[in-house]
């Protein structure tokens, strides 16, 4: 039996885990543009119109020169799918097992160079790249731990009568990534479907294509079959909506925006004349997540928790803070100290390890979130400079805090998906749960008390998929924390929890009489 162990991130206060750094940037610096095919069955295929990605950072750097595969590298994937899938699900479990394990041992080994390639392509800093490394290496061990326990079944016999209740893979498998976790995610989207015996289609975001490259050569090195895992680059309204309409996918994993996600479940209940499945479809979608500080909190741990959920990775997560709820009683003493604190914050190019706020993904990303500001212009108490030599070379856009009083306005509401704060002021504590909880969104939440009538309440109370009390509320760790959330946040299992694989295996049970009347007179010798 494989025993769990979560991964070390390591320590980039020691000289000797930062001497890869420059290194490794370089190298992979050397290696642009990089051009991302297609890949089925192992095959390149290169002759389609292709798209480029730019260095956050470096507008003028090209990074990827993707594919844009069509719909007939689909049907050569599913075709090859089909074929090869008899023979991936007949492998024995622990085969699966072991190439998965063989997968997060790979993405370990080869965390520098895959490090620069996330901080280069997504403008994400060192530590927050290092932390996403990580968690796909722990989705790897953890969904090959599982698929063990998993796989055992049920048996329940009596005299006369055995009964087993047991898992089978349930066919092809879509799986459609976002790019704010190019490693971890897709990871973890992928490594599931495959140890349970699953082909698996893999459509990586536009914005992250050459690290989602990397990666699925890493499962082929590790020994999972080409036949059962094909790679589709491309635009997600293309390529993306050609796989979650296809008949012969038996599920869609995706994890995205609100707007895409919820097309894809109209999709998938949309069944076709002579379809043969119902599509299952889990959706992992946005979240506008709230904070509460009370009026007895640690405010020192309150700010610092503030700032890295609101900020990490520019906000650009799903887990992200966008509504810190302040009781009265502190509010004043909150802002100020907040304020100070996000004054500080070090603006820089995510290849500096020091930096802790660096560029938003793309162009179309900065206009967008630069549109929000604007327009909000009259709500805004604080907003972080820029240094002109960043704001020439990329897509930075300035941490800001917003006030506001307007509970069905867009900053209480909206999700912003950006280095975005908003700060509201609530009576008490019932009020600052009802606020919290008036949401389209349960995905994370926070509250920093020290009151245990509060932490009681909030524990009953607030609607989140993952409650966070007293500690920041991005940065779920495998197993420990599963994670994802409900309401329009999401339908699905939670990714690294005990009953995420269970998505993607058809429940069966067999029982057979054992009370056998004679035998067949021919097959007795
Ligand atoms: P997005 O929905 O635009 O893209 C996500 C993926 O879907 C990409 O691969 C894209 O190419 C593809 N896609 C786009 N249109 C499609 C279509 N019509 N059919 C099929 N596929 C399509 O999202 P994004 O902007 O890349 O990511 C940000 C969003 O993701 C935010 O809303 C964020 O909250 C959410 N997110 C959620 C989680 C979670 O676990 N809940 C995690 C990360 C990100």
């Amino acid at each position: 039996m494989t025993n769990f162990k979560n991964e070390p991130v390591r320590d980039f206060s020691k000289e000797s885990n930062k001497e890869w750094i420059s290194d490794s940037i370089s190298k992979t610096r050397a290696l642009f543009p990089i051009f991302v095919p297609a890949i089925v069955s192992g095959k390149e295929i290169k002759n389609l119109k292709t798209q480029s990605h730019q260095n956050p950072a470096r507008q003028k750097e090209t990074v990827s020169q993707y594919l844009l595969s069509d719909i007939e590298v689909l049907q050569k994937a599913i075709t090859a799918s089909k074929a090869g899938f008899r023979s991936w699900r007949g492998r024995s479990s622990q085969e699966r097992i072991s190439i998965l394990l063989k997968t997060a041992d790979l993405i370990a080994e080869n965390k520098n160079e895959l490090c620069a390639l996330m901080l280069l392509e997504t403008g994400k800093n060192i530590p927050e790249a290092e932390a996403d490394l990580v968690e796909a290496v722990d989705f790897c061990r953890y969904y090959a731990t599982e698929y063990e326990r998993i796989v055992r079944g049920q048996r329940v016999d009596l005299p006369g009568e055995e009964n087993f209740y047991s898992y089978k893979p349930k066919g092809i498998v879509g799986v459609i990534a976002p790019w704010n976790f190019p490693a971890a995610i897709l990871t973890g989207m992928c490594a599931a479907p495959l140890v349970c015996g699953n082909a698996v289609l893999l459509k990586p975001a536009e914005q992250s294509s050459a690290i989602a490259l990397y990666l699925y050569r890493l499962f082929l090195k590790a020994g999972v079959p080409p036949e059962v895992f094909h790679f589709l680059p491309g635009r997600g309204e293309e390529i993306g909506a050609e796989i979650v309409k296809h008949p012969e996918v038996a599920v869609i994993n995706f994890t995205g925006s609100r707007e895409v996600g919820l097309s894809i479940l109209r999709e998938c209940g949309n069944v076709k004349p002579g379809s043969r499945i119902v599509k299952r479809a889990l959706c992992e979608m946005g979240g506008k997540n709230p904070m509460i500080v009370d009026g007895d909190a640690d405010l020192d741990l309150a700010v610092e928790g503030a700032i890295h959920s609101a900020f990490g990775f520019q906000g650009q997560k799903c887990s992200a803070l966008s509504r810190l709820i302040v009781l009265d009683s502190c509010y004043d003493t909150f802002r100020a100290r907040f304020i100070e604190a996000v004054s500080s914050l070090n603006v820089d190019s995510p290849e500096i390890l020091a930096s802790k706020i660096g560029p938003v993904i793309d162009l179309e990303s900065k206009n967008r979130l630069e549109t929000i500001l604007q327009e909000h212009k009259n709500f805004i108490v604080f907003q972080k400079e820029i240094p002109d030599r960043l704001k020439e070379t990329g897509h930075y856009v300035p941490p800001t805090i917003f006030e506001s009083h307007d509970w069905k306005g867009d900053l209480a509401n909206k999700e912003f998906f950006g280095p975005i704060v908003t700060l509201f002021r609530v009576r008490n504590f019932t009020e600052a749960i009802e606020r919290a909880n008036d949401s389209d969104y349960a995905l994370t939440a926070g509250l920093y008390s020290r009151n245990p009538d509060h932490t009681r309440e909030a524990k009953e109370t607030i609607e989140a998929g993952n409650l966070y009390i007293n500690r920041a509320i991005t940065g779920a760790i495998v197993e420990r924390q599963p994670f994802g959330g409900y309401k329009l946040s999401g339908v699905g299992a939670k990714a690294g929890g005990p009953d995420y694989l269970k998505s993607f295996l058809e429940p069966v049970t067999i029982t057979e009489n054992t009370m056998r009347r004679g035998f067949s007179a021919e097959l007795i010798q």
